[in-house]
């Protein structure tokens, strides 16, 4: 299975798109960092395919 993760590009915390995908938008959770990440902010290409699989990522 694909692994769609989304690196945070202020500190480089890496999300997973399940995160992403439940809260749309989220503080990015890396220490200290003001960052926000958005479901959007993934590559058409891996929010197609997250969406298509989404069953699979939930855990
Ligand atoms: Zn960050």
């Amino acid at each position: 299975m694909r692994i769609i993760t989304h690196t945070c590009s202020a500190c480089g915390t890496v999300v997973a798109a399940n995160e992403l995908e439940d809260n749309r938008v989220m503080k990015c959770p890396g220490l200290g960092c003001q960052e926000v990440l958005r479901f959007d902010d993934l590559s058409e290409d891996a929010r197609e395919h997250f969406l298509d699989h989404r069953d699979r990522y939930q855990i």
